[in-house]
C-alpha cells in the first residue's frame, strides 16, 4: 500500500468539500426550516434528530440528552440536546464542534420567509442561517469530507447540537458541561462555529453583570410630595451620578483583549429597562401618588482587566452616596446573571490550528478577535475547565438576530475547509 502524500490529501479534501457545496446548502436549508425559536424552545427535538439521523449512518454514536429539570424544560418544550461521537482508529485527542440549534424570534422587517431557507445571489436567507445553523452545517460537511476521503485519524471527533444558547445556555452547554461532556479526558479541543467571520478566530468574550436596582422611597399624596420620598427622584439622582462620573470612567477603560467592534473595547453599561411609580397598564386616570419604588435593570459588560467585585462596588458606592444625601431613601440590588470574561491563549493548539488552516485556505493571515457579548464558551471554560476552545465560523456577526439574516455560501464552503484542515492538524494527522 502506498501512502498518499499529505499535500495531495489536503487538496483532495478541499476538492471534495467544493463538490459538497449543494449538499451544504441543502443541509443548512433543512436546519433553517425547523423553526427552533427560543423562547419558548420550539421544535428542539426535531432539529436534534435531523442532526442525529445525518450522523448515525456515518458511524457516529448518537446520544439525545434532554436537560430534564433545566429552566424552560417542559413536556411541550423539551430541552433536547444531541451529542454525536465518532472514534478514530487508535487512541488520541478529541476535537469537538459545538453549535447551538436555537434561534431568536424572527421579528418584523423581513422581505423573505424567515424559515424557508431561500437561496439568492450566493446567499441563504433565513432566521438562524448566520447564527448559527450555517456554521453547524459547515462543520458537519467538513467532518463528512474527512470520512469520505477515508483519511485515517486517531482520537475522536464529536459534533453536538445544543439548546438555549440565546437564553444563557443553561439547558444546553452548561447542562452538558456539568455532566462531563466538555471536559478532559473526553474532549480536548472545542470549536464553536458562531458567525465570527471566515477569516477570524474568536478567543473569548467580555464579562457580563445583569442586575436589578430598586430605589425605595415613601408613598404620599401627589399634591403634597414634600410629605413623601420620591423613589423616582432618588433614581434620577443616582442616574445623574452615573452619567457624570461612571460613564466617562468606563469609556476611558480599554481592554487589551481584541474585542470587536472597537467601541466594545471599552467597558460598557446599558439600561435595559426602568420603571417607577404606578403600573403602566392602569385604566383611567392615574392616582396622585408619590412613587415609593423605582426599578432599573442594568446590563454591565466588563473587561478581563476588571474584577466583578469592583464592577459591583462602583455601582454600590454611587447608590450609597445617593441615599446618604437623601434621607428616607433606600435601595436594593438583585443579581440577575453574572459571567466572568473568558479568553483562550492565542498560542493554544486550537488557535494555532485554525490560524494555519485559514492562511492555507484563504491565503491571508487570520485575525484574532474577542466578542462583545458572551456565548457558550463561558460554560466550557468555567464548568468544563476546558480552555482550548474558541469560536470560528462563517457568517457576519452584525447580521445575527437581524431581519433578512443570511450566510454567504462561499464563506460556508471556505470555513468547512478551514474546519476540516484544523481538525486533522489537532488530531495529529500529517498535512504537509
Ligand atoms: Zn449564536
Amino acid at each position: 500500500m502506498t501512502a498518499t502524500p499529505a499535500s495531495d490529501r489536503l487538496a483532495r479534501l478541499f476538492a471534495r468539500i467544493d463538490q459538497s457545496r449543494d449538499e451544504l446548502v441543502a443541509l443548512t436549508q433543512a436546519l433553517v426550516r425547523i423553526p427552533t425559536v427560543n423562547p419558548p424552545g420550539e421544535a428542539y427535538t426535531d432539529c436534534a434528530e435531523l442532526i442525529g439521523r445525518r450522523l448515525a449512518p456515518r458511524g457516529f454514536r448518537v446520544e439525545y440528552l434532554r436537560a430534564t429539570g433545566a429552566r424552560g424544560d417542559t413536556p411541550r418544550y423539551p430541552r433536547t440536546n444531541i451529542v454525536a461521537r465518532l472514534e478514530g482508529r487508535s487512541p488520541g485527542p478529541c476535537v469537538h464542534f459545538n453549535g447551538h440549534i436555537d434561534v431568536v424570534a424572527p421579528g418584523a422587517g423581513w422581505t423573505v420567509d424567515p424559515f424557508a431557507g431561500t437561496v439568492r445571489d450566493g446567499k441563504i436567507f433565513g432566521r438562524g442561517t448566520c447564527d448559527m445553523k450555517g456554521g453547524i452545517a459547515a462543520a458537519i460537511i467538513a467532518v463528512e469530507a474527512i470520512l469520505a476521503e477515508g483519511i485515517p485519524f486517531p482520537g475522536a471527533i464529536e459534533i453536538s447540537g445544543t439548546v438555549d444558547e440565546e437564553s444563557g445556555g443553561y439547558g444546553g452547554v452548561a447542562w452538558l458541561a456539568e455532566r462531563g461532556y466538555f471536559s478532559a479526558p473526553r474532549v480536548d479541543h472545542v470549536i464553536i462555529p458562531e458567525p465570527l467571520q471566515v477569516d477570524r478566530v474568536c478567543l473569548g468574550h467580555r464579562g457580563v453583570w445583569w442586575a436589578e436596582i430598586e430605589m425605595k422611597g415613601r408613598i404620599a399624596h401627589g399634591s403634597m410630595p414634600f410629605l413623601g420620598v420620591s423613589a423616582i427622584r432618588g433614581m434620577a439622582a443616582f442616574l445623574a451620578a452615573v452619567e457624570t462620573e461612571l460613564y466617562p470612567a468606563l469609556q476611558a477603560r480599554r481592554t487589551a483583549m481584541p474585542v470587536v467592534p472597537d467601541g466594545a473595547r471599552a467597558s460598557t453599561l446599558n439600561y435595559n429597562a426602568i420603571h417607577g411609580g404606578l403600573a403602566e397598564d392602569h385604566d383611567g386616570l392615574p392616582a396622585p401618588l408619590v412613587a415609593d419604588s423605582c426599578r432599573l435593570v442594568i446590563d454591565r459588560r466588563f473587561l478581563i482587566e476588571e474584577r466583578l467585585e469592583d464592577v459591583r462596588r462602583e455601582i454600590v458606592d454611587l447608590l450609597e452616596r445617593t441615599v446618604r444625601e437623601r434621607p428616607g431613601l433606600s435601595y436594593r440590588i438583585r443579581d440577575i446573571m453574572t459571567f466572568e470574561p473568558t479568553m483562550t491563549s492565542p498560542d493554544a493548539p486550537v488557535v494555532r490550528a485554525l490560524d494555519a488552516a485559514i492562511e492555507r485556505v484563504l491565503g491571508r493571515p487570520a485575525a484574532h478577535i474577542a466578542s462583545p457579548g458572551t456565548y457558550d464558551q463561558k460554560h466550557i471554560a468555567r464548568i468544563g475547565h476546558l480552555h482550548d476552545c474558541v469560536a470560528y465560523g462563517p457568517g457576519l456577526l452584525e447580521l445575527a438576530h437581524q431581519p433578512d439574516e443570511f450566510v454567504a455560501i462561499d464563506d460556508m464552503v471556505a470555513s468547512a475547509k478551514v474546519m476540516a484542515a484544523a481538525t486533522l492538524r489537532l488530531l495529529g494527522v500529517p498535512l504537509a
